[in-house]
């Protein structure tokens, strides 16, 4: 996400994604995203959901966070490449930008109740570290870290809206870890675990 300004042109949608601008890494970083969330969908589907002897709700849980953060990254990459062919373009794919984020999210809080009515000893120390991780992303992002104390320095690399979609790359990866954690946990366990 960032501001829509319009620069009053339509043909800048090949060099951002090519060239080197203060867009390469934001599109780039979400392009990178989205392959690791397929590469672990495919993984999860052919090799854990065996291995761990997954459930139908596992499947269900597992897949719909894995798709809601493909989406997010796809979204996200399209809306950088996009967002400067028109202040209207911009705007469009803007939505859709928060669209992504906002349903990462939804799945981020609907499957840690699923895992936090498994055992939620176990898994509230995770669930509060997602909302560290996802809150250092926020405040990194809103109070525009590390610019502002720098401005014109970080145009390029270390800006803080880099910085937000790595952050945002590392805990969606760190949610999914701890699907497989809690899918560990029950295979070691049981469904009857107790203190
Ligand atoms: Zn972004």
């Amino acid at each position: 996400m960032s501001d829509c300004i319009s620069v009053g042109t339509n043909d800048i949608l090949v060099t951002d994604v090519l060239w080197w601008t203060n867009e390469t890494l934001n599109i780039w970083s979400h392009i990178a995203g989205f392959l690791v969330f397929l590469g672990l969908f495919v993984y999860d589907v052919t090799v854990v959901y065996h291995e761990y002897l997954g459930t139908e709700g596992d499947a269900v849980v597992a897949s719909f966070v894995l798709i809601c953060f493909m989406l997010c990254m796809l979204l996200s990459s399209l809306y950088h490449t996009l967002n400067s062919i028109s202040e209207e373009s911009c705007m469009k794919w803007l939505a859709y930008d928060v669209f992504g984020i906002s349903a990462s999210f939804l799945a981020i809080f609907l499957s840690g109740i699923y895992y936090a009515f498994w055992c939620p000893e176990v898994f509230l120390p995770r669930i509060i570290m997602m909302y560290i991780i996802s809150g250092s992303a926020a405040f990194v992002y809103v109070f525009k870290i590390p610019e502002r104390y720098f401005p014109g320095r970080f145009d390029y690399i270390g800006a803080s809206h880099q910085l937000w979609h790595l952050i945002i790359v590392v805990a969606l990866v760190y949610w999914h870890q701890t699907g497989l954690e809690y899918a560990k946990f029950r295979l070691t366990f049981g469904c009857n675990f107790e203190y």
